[in-house]
């Protein structure tokens, strides 16, 4: 009886957070906060050949299914039995931060590869518009200098890390993360754009040519519709 009162209360949070992060969708909130969602995989939102030839299959196969997936599992099976179980991972990652780095990693890293995804598209790339398209000319001075920032973040991550776009009151910024880290844990950032450089994303088509796995991202895969999404909610 019990045992399934857990379970049905468990689907019953996972739907609910499911139902709240539409695929697609803005992943950042109308009180300007990143979205609440269950610590879960999401299926890619596209095939595992569509960024080919920038990304290939066995790639996001193994990013995806392997790596991303193993986040997750670790996630909750370090939160299972803990005041934790069931929460969002936003929470769980800021809750854990400074004094839980194993929980941190995972979860982080749970939260990362989820907006990682959104992030590219086929045929993406390019360049965005509207009120987006003027916040970074304000912010970075032009879209060719936010570029360049952001390549520069991105290929100066040692070892292991991710590039942002991240909204702040000042404005937007670029960061560089290293590890598992993200901008959530600094009071009023807020994700807009990542970039994965950890040798994993990239190894199999580029090697150790992080630079031409970066010029791709930026200008054949970015899903600045998405970006646009979430810039949108300030
Ligand atoms: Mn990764």
């Amino acid at each position: 009886m019990f045992a399934s009162f857990v379970v049905f209360f468990s689907l019953a949070v996972v739907t609910a957070f499911s139902q709240g992060v539409p695929r697609t969708q803005a992943f950042v909130s109308a009180r300007g906060d990143t979205v609440k969602m269950a610590v879960e995989l999401p299926p890619l939102p596209y095939d595992y050949t569509a960024l080919e030839p920038h990304i290939g299959k066995q790639t996001l196969e193994i990013h995806h299914d392997k790596h991303h997936a193993k986040y997750v599992t670790t996630t909750n099976a370090m939160t299972a039995g803990t005041e934790l179980e069931g929460a969002d991972v936003v929470t769980i990652l800021r809750d854990a931060h400074g004094k839980n780095q194993g929980l941190f990693n995972n979860a982080a890293q749970s939260f990362n590869h989820a907006f990682y995804w959104e992030c590219m598209k086929p045929d993406g790339g390019g360049k965005p518009s509207g009120a987006l398209m003027a916040a970074i000319e304000k912010s970075f001075g032009s879209f060719d200098a936010f570029v360049e920032e952001f390549k520069v973040a991105g290929n100066t991550a040692f070892g292991s890390g991710w590039a942002w776009l991240v909204h702040t009151p000042s404005g937007l910024k670029v960061v560089k993360t290293i590890g598992a880290d993200c901008p959530l844990t600094d009071e009023g950032s807020t994700p807009l754009l990542t970039m994965d450089v950890w040798e994993h994303a990239y190894y199999l088509n580029y090697q150790n040519m992080r630079a031409t796995y970066i010029d791709a991202f930026v200008e054949k895969l970015v899903n600045w519709d998405f970006v646009a999404a979430n810039f949108a909610k300030f």
